[in-house]
């Protein structure tokens, strides 16, 4: 079994794999490393990956692309509607407000989610991991934005597990990178912390965040971001382009979803281009519309005038860091980037600017978060032996827990976890109540989600004491390893020992090491382990029935959700069988036809049999073309076993008389 690290991202996904000690980053079945965040429909398969981007522009309608942004959102969500305006694929609202991206598979108009098509995304990487490492693929750690909230992650979890993928955590791509980075620093020390700045400037995002780095420990301190990334760039180069050729040439390309892709693509290259060059580049599209053929130039310094803005926010996100983290210049050890759009010339000088120190290119800037997160894996998975490493994270925004008033009881109120906390990490809350009650968890701050709910619990079984008083009640509030937060389990303790219960409760959490958080099982050795024997003493404590209504799937949508994805599997497994059944055909066709016409198996069969077997081949060749375009696999198959049936005997005449003279020499050098 080996344990795999996903960096899925929003343009392409890296996997990187634990082999033998050394963190190796697969090549998938075109022997890239990078896989399109891309699915296609096609008549009867799916197409993932290389080849769902390869066919986008004749297939524009039935392929999706850009769905790692809508993960676990609605339809009317004005993030996803602004989203949708560069998504070319037919999107609507389903029954419940969710989701619905409409492809035509399989002869008819279907809808999937974008946890469907992120679980497709996937099984394709599964695969590929499988077929790159020969070994079942399973456990593995997913990197996500640091801005995503808990509905984003829900939806992210909920999207592995229906494509049978075990996580073993979801980690902040920008954790995922300073893992990558500290992991094999030999020249950290346990008393002087060494504060790193990472910089992730990726297709449609950007992470800035700070590390301290002591000897076998990473501790993040804060991060910023802001959802611009490369595309942004496009679209911005894109907007000039089209006006231009508007005014030259008298064609809207905006009105062309073909047009603007290509248009689009076009850019990206220049944009690449102008990276490493400032000098004036061309750009040209033959037959763009109208059979008119356009061209162009542009240079860095037009570019990043017409890119001011985004260059704008680039800066500030970097300034409202350094403000964060309360790092001094003279604090910050380096500042690494990583990420395809922090090749650019203009973000490097930005870097400087802000930081006061070069941009660092200590990693691999296209892999480093995939590495990062199988590094991650390994540590966690009991598979594979390597190194401890501590990674202590953080919840990015503050959360808060709400509790309903009940009787003469008040409703409460109170910051959990300010923001920056360490993660994962659990609390203890005790509300002393005379019946069941309702405890909410929001985010304490602006969230970029529409809904600020988390999660609502619904605390049962909750009684008065023998002489009608309140009874304590102790909330354990957790920010799991998945950044998902949630009450984890909720005690009544009985009142006579509930003081005693609270203290230990007390303790307990204030006894929380977060540099010590994480073991090699992930479990973080939290308030709950630690206060066990202390628990001892409140003997009296009972677990409560907890109701919960919070994000992600119900376990009936989840399962047929799984169930729908296996038999996806399955049909593109039959399919890929069924196109191998009939190539296989196709080519017996015609290497038969060479050999029986002026070939080697001409002279080993009478004439009249070659020719009525040509004309058969002749035959089978119109039909392939014809009715039999479109068969079962069976029907190539048994086709295919009646050609051998006439034409072994052939062959093996032919493979004979071909051994008969070295035989006849063998037999003579033994006499
Ligand atoms: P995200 O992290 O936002 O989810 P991603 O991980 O898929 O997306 P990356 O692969 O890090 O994104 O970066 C892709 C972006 O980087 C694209 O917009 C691409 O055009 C841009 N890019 C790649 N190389 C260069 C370069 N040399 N110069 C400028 N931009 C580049
Ligand atoms: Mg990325």
């Amino acid at each position: 079994m080996s344990v795999i690290g996903i960096d899925f991202g929003n343009e392409s996904c890296y996997v990187a794999a634990a082999r033998s000690g050394e963190i190796e980053t697969l090549a998938n079945d075109y022997s890239l490393r990078a896989t399109p965040s891309f699915v296609a429909f096609d008549g009867k398969k799916r197409i993932i990956g290389v080849a769902a981007k390869n066919q986008q522009v004749t297939n524009m309608k039935n392929t999706v692309g850009g769905f790692k942004r809508l993960l676990g959102r609605k339809f009317n969500d004005p993030h996803v509607q602004h989203e949708l305006t560069s998504i070319p694929a037919r999107v609507e609202a389903r029954g419940d407000g969710s989701i619905g991206i409409k492809v035509n598979y399989l002869g008819e108009d279907q809808h999937f989610g974008p946890e469907q098509l992120t679980a497709m995304l996937f099984t394709k990487l599964k695969e590929t991991s499988a077929a790159a490492m020969q070994t079942q693929v399973n456990d593995c750690v997913i990197a996500c934005p640091v801005f995503f909230t808990n509905a984003e992650r829900k939806a992210l979890l909920d999207a592995a597990q229906i494509a049978g993928l075990n996580v073993l955590r979801l980690m902040n791509e920008t954790t995922a990178t300073a893992l990558a980075y500290g992991f094999y620093k030999n020249d950290l020390f346990e008393d002087k912390p060494r504060n790193v700045i990472f910089v992730d400037f990726g297709h449609s995002s950007l992470q800035a965040s700070a590390c301290a780095f002591t000897k076998g420990k990473l501790k993040m301190l804060a991060s910023t971001w802001d959802q611009i990334g490369g595309r942004d760039i496009d679209l911005a180069l894109g907007d000039y382009f089209a006006k231009e050729f508007q005014e030259r040439y008298k064609i809207n390309a905006k009105t062309n979803a073909r047009a603007n892709l290509r248009l689009l693509t076009e850019i990206e290259k220049l944009k690449k281009q102008m990276s490493a060059n400032s000098t004036k580049l061309p750009l040209n599209i033959e037959c763009f519309l109208d059979d008119i053929d356009v061209s162009s130039s542009m240079q860095r310094s037009q570019m990043e005038e017409l890119c001011a803005p985004v260059l704008q926010r680039v800066e500030q996100t970097f300034k409202r860091l350094l403000a964060e983290s309360k790092l001094q210049l003279d604090d910050i050890h380096s500042v690494e980037i990583v990420g395809g759009s922090s090749r650019i010339p203009s973000v490097k000088q930005l870097i400087e600017q802000v930081f006061n120190k070069p941009a660092s290119t200590t990693l691999n800037q296209d892999e480093a978060v995939s590495r990062g997160a199988a590094l991650q894996c390994a540590i966690m998975s009991p598979a594979v032996r390597v190194r401890e490493f501590g990674v202590t994270d953080i919840q990015n925004y503050a959360v808060k827990v709400l509790w309903d008033s009940e009787g003469s009881a008040a409703p409460g109120e109170i910051e959990i976890f300010p923001q920056y906390h360490a993660s994962p990490f659990s609390r203890l809350l005790t509300i002393n109540r005379k019946g069941p009650f309702n405890v909410s968890i929001v985010y304490g701050q602006q969230v970029p989600y529409p809904d600020q709910t988390i999660g609502v619990w619904k605390v049962k079984d909750v009684k008065p004491t023998e002489r009608g008083e309140g009874q304590d009640v102790k909330l354990k509030v957790r920010i799991n390893n998945n950044g998902i937060v949630l009450i984890s389990s909720a005690t009544l303790v009985e009142k006579k020992e509930a003081e005693e219960a609270a203290a230990a409760a007390e303790q307990a959490a204030s006894e929380e090491k977060p540099g010590d958080q994480t073991n090699n099982t992930g479990e973080p050795a939290d308030g709950q382990q630690e206060g066990a024997d202390k628990k001892k003493k409140a003997s009296k404590a009972t677990e409560l029935p907890l109701e919960c209504t919070t994000h992600g799937f119900s376990p009936v949508d989840l399962s047929n959700y799984t169930q729908q994805e296996s038999k996806m599997i399955g049909n593109d497994q039959k399919e890929t069988e069924r196109i191998d059944a009939k190539n296989a055909l196709e080519e017996f066709v015609y290497d038969m036809r060479n050999k029986l016409q002026g070939g080697p198996f001409e002279r080993y069969v009478v004439e009249a049999e070659r020719e009525k077997i040509v004309s058969q081949l002749n035959d089978l060749e119109n039909w392939l073309y014809e009715d039999g375009e479109d068969c079962e696999r069976d029907i190539y198959t048994s086709r295919l076993q009646a050609l051998h049936q006439k034409t072994d005997p052939i062959k093996l005449r032919a493979s004979d008389y071909e051994q008969g003279p070295a035989a006849f020499d063998e037999l003579k050098n033994s006499i």
